[in-house]
């Protein structure tokens, strides 16, 4: 249901972007990637996904501008590139705090604007925001990710209402925990945080934050941002959808 749409999915090299990507283009969506890698495995997802890809860094405004000049209008806009940094916050490091928003937060404001006026003119646009549990609750030692990802979610509110008569929607996926490069990655600082064994850290911090006990699988966040680009959806607008095994109804 979606051919002839075009959507672009930022860090959709890896992890749970990677999902979404996969999902839209099953869908007949045309997918633009964007993220860091191999070269030769980006070249193979192109392929897979008869996509093209932008190696933007969204921590600089160019690249960002001339990425979105080069994708041309957007039907969908999915903003979902992120970065964790785990540390107390009296040591954490200045330049993380500011990579961490920078990337988190103030890439999705860059991409939304960018992408706004031609949705306006099409009388149709879904914007999705990756934001996550974090963007309602809170876990010690992730400031700057916990405040960049409550910052997403305001951030859609507020876009939800300025285009609600538009026929473009905003809303926030938020995931609990997704077993991704990015969750794996944060497995040795937590450790040392607190003081942890890596078993211990991801049976007694990680999944005991979900009732389930099972980390979410990225393919049920990519039916998720389907969803969201359905007809159906078309009054679904500043939402935040939690996708968590029960974590933030604790
Ligand atoms: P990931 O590390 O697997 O993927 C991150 C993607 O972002 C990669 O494609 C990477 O190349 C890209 N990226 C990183 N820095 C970039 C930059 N400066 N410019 C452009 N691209 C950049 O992570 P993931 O777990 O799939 O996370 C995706 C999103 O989901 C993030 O916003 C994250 O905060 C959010 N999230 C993840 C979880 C989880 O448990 N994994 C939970 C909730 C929310």
């Amino acid at each position: 249901f979606l051919s002839g749409k075009r959507a672009l999915v930022t860090g959709s090299t890896s992890g749970i972007g990677l999902a979404i990507a996969r999902a839209l283009r099953a869908e007949g969506a045309e997918v633009i990637l964007n993220g860091f890698g191999d070269s030769d495995e980006i070249a193979a997802l192109c392929e897979e996904l008869g996509a093209s890809h932008s190696a933007a860094n969204l921590l600089d405004v160019g690249e960002i501008e001339a990425m979105m000049a080069e994708a041309g209008p957007l039907d969908i806009l999915v903003n979902n590139a992120g970065m964790q940094h785990v540390s107390p916050v009296e040591d954490f490091p200045v330049e993380k705090w500011d990579q961490v928003i920078g990337l988190n937060l103030t890439a999705t404001f860059h991409t939304t604007r960018l992408a706004v006026p031609a949705m306006k003119d099409k009388g149709w646009g879904r914007i999705i925001n990756t934001a996550s549990a974090h963007s309602l609750t809170a876990s010690p030692f992730k400031s700057a990710y916990n405040a960049s990802k409550h910052g997403v979610a305001g951030f859609t509110k507020t876009i939800a209402l300025e285009l609600a008569q538009s026929g473009v929607t905003a809303n926030c996926i938020s995931p609990g925990y997704v077993w991704t490069p990015l969750i794996e990655g944060q497995i040795p600082d937590t450790m040392k945080a607190r003081g942890l064994s890596r078993e211990e850290v991801i049976n007694d911090v990680l999944l005991a934050k979900q009732p389930t006990k099972k980390f979410v699988q990225p393919h049920e966040v990519g039916a998720l941002a389907v969803f969201l680009c359905r007809e159906e959806a078309g009054n679904v607008t500043g939402a935040n959808w939690s996708i968590d095994g029960g974590w933030t109804a604790e």
